[in-house]
């Protein structure tokens, strides 16, 4: 109560109005006031051409600073407001965030530390009131930081095109500037470098771990924090991702929840790096997964099997196309189409489940690791026809397909986990031991695909799981049945760019919300990836836990 008492300090939120000049050109004067919601700028100096008014929402807004310039004889302040507003692109229907910066002369006074004082009383309110706009939006209220943010970046310099460094420095130093977000610039030197880091780090001093990579390095800093004795602490952490890779899923995941409108590559950047600058931080479902050997890992984007898992590795080649490394390798696949042969069984999401509200669904970035009592309304509702009924398969996209659905013999459940860190696998029974009677066995044993998907997006342009949200937790089982042809499986691929392959009509596709799954494929070779990486192949075992991380989401 008392960080949301500092929050109102010394802004009575009263309209701000003064008259100042332009940095650029002290000939021009702007009327500038500001009010709960937006900073409007006009143009009192007759203008021959342009706007003269320019209404700024302060939702936009990452940060806002006064000073002076080193000019003794001068005694100017300055104030400098940073926006990213929504704009149309140029020559495209679609909208993405462009920079506008707004800066002002305040010479009102003789005495420079007045006008300092002055351009510090407006740059205080801009920051408070964009803070408390962004709050509000979200059905929250909660406090302004009451110290500042430290934020470590693991930027992996051979992600994707190998461009990570560069982006950083052309695009994100810049924006973390203007919001005031002080970081510690960490390059990889190597695999598996961010989970020690991860594993190692004294956490007291970082309010958010941020990696900029694709979502490899983000897995390797979830596992590096349940690695450790004090997981259920460590694992609170803020997590941000800025798309730095070649596979971006969950940066296009975040940029999907936020409400925009799909973009990719810089535009994704600008629009993930703004968010992380907004600092609103969502609760996250990760899945623990058991392989046949080796301790579990722990994944907050996908498992994949069969055609998935394989054009996620042999695109690995075509790594210097960026994002286009899957379309690639999704028409190479399509030549080559083959048939998975396995067992897949799973525990559906009952209704009862399905209608439980996240609680403590949000928390702010300043104030790490405080729950907030509100559930924010800020993601989006899942389509009702996503409602599932229980045990039985859910959505599946099809009207004529039979529901071949086996019933396994009952056993007591018995937990799959050994002695580890990280929560217990509840739902679990070990892997060689007959499934619990709740579950349901997928009739069928020949595949073409399957995935598991816990967050909206399995690459920059594959919507994949329209109904996922971040803490619903459920997983979105997906399978693909053999007989497919190849081009209704393109049709597939294509429809998923809009995430409208549920409403395809495919006769092959199935669709259900589960909370955990047994996978038994029958080759003894094969691919098995989770969050885009290879992990050892054989039969698995997944278990859903919700909300059990902490993602930045703005
Ligand atoms: P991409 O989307 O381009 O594949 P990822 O973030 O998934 O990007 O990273 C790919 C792999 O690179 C991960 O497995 C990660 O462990 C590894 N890695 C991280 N840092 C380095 C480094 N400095 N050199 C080589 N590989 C690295
Ligand atoms: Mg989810």
């Amino acid at each position: 109560m008392d960080q949301r008492i500092n929050m109102f300090d010394r802004d009575t939120g009263m309209d701000l109005y003064g008259e100042f000049t332009r940095t650029v050109n002290r000939k021009v004067t702007c009327a500038v006031s500001l009010t709960e919601r937006d900073l409007t700028i006009q143009r009192l100096t007759s203008a021959p051409v342009g706007r003269n008014k320019v209404v700024l929402s302060l939702k936009d807004c990452v940060g806002c600073r006064a000073y002076r310039e080193d000019d003794n004889a001068d005694p100017a302040a300055y104030l400098s407001a940073y926006f990213y507003p929504l704009k149309r692109r140029w020559m495209s229907s679609g909208v993405s965030r462009q920079r506008v910066e707004q800066c002002f002369r305040l010479a009102a006074l003789q005495d420079p530390r007045a006008n300092l004082e002055e351009a510090e009383k407006w740059a205080r309110a801009v920051r408070k009131r964009s803070a408390r706009q962004q709050y509000l939006r979200d059905g929250l209220l909660m406090c302004e930081s009451s110290g500042p943010r430290r934020m470590m970046l693991l930027v992996n310099p051979q992600s994707g095109k190998g461009q990570a460094l560069t982006l950083y420095n052309n695009h994100i130093q810049r924006i973390l500037n203007e919001a005031g977000v002080p970081h510690t610039l960490v390059i990889t030197e190597r695999q598996n470098h961010a989970r020690e880091l991860a594993r190692e780090a004294d956490l007291s001093q970082w309010d958010a771990l941020v990696i900029m990579s694709g979502d490899g390095l983000l897995f390797e800093v979830i596992n590096g924090l349940l690695e450790r004795p004090d997981w259920e602490e460590a694992i609170r952490t803020p997590l941000g991702i800025l798309p730095g890779g070649s596979g971006n899923a969950l940066a296009a995941s975040i940029h999907h929840y936020s409400g925009a409108s799909a973009v990719s590559s810089e535009e994704l950047l600008l629009s993930c790096g703004f968010l992380l600058c907004k600092g609103l931080v969502s609760r996250m479902d990760l899945v623990s997964i058991h392989l046949s050997s080796g301790p579990r890992i722990f994944s907050f984007l996908s498992l994949a099997w069969g055609f998935v898992a394989d054009v996620d590795i042999e695109s690995e080649k075509y790594r210097h196309a960026g994002a286009a490394r899957f379309t690639v390798g999704t028409l190479v696949r399509l030549a080559s189409l083959r048939v998975y042969k396995g067992r897949l069984a799973y525990l559906p999401v009952t209704e009862d489940q399905d209608n439980e509200k996240g609680s403590g669904n949000s928390v702010t970035l300043h104030c790490t690791n405080q729950v907030s009592p509100q559930d924010p309304a800020q993601l989006p509702r899942r389509p009702s026809r996503d409602s599932p009924c229980q045990n039985t398969f859910h959505n599946s996209c099809h009207s004529n397909n039979s529901l071949k659905v086996r019933r396994t013999e009952s056993t007591p459940p018995r937990s799959a986990a050994k002695t580890l860190s990280g929560p217990p696998d509840n739902l679990l029974v070990p892997l060689d031991q007959p499934l619990p009677s709740d579950w349901v066995v997928v009739q069928e044993e020949d595949f073409v695909l399957m995935l598991a998907m816990y967050q909206s997006h399995l690459a920059e342009d594959l919507h994949a799981a329209p109904a996922s949200t971040p803490n619903d937790g459920a997983i979105h089982l997906f399978y693909v049945r053999a007989g497919i042809s190849r081009g209704a499986l393109l049709r597939l691929f294509l429809a998923m760019e809009k995430g409208t392959h549920l409403a395809t009509n495919c006769q092959h596709l199935v669709h259900a919300k589960v909370r955990a799954l047994r996978l038994e494929p029958y080759a003894p070779k094969g691919t098995i990836t989770v969050d885009g990486e290879v992990v050892e192949y054989g039969p698995l075992q997944a278990e859903v836990h919700r909300g059990l991380a902490r993602l930045i989401t703005g």
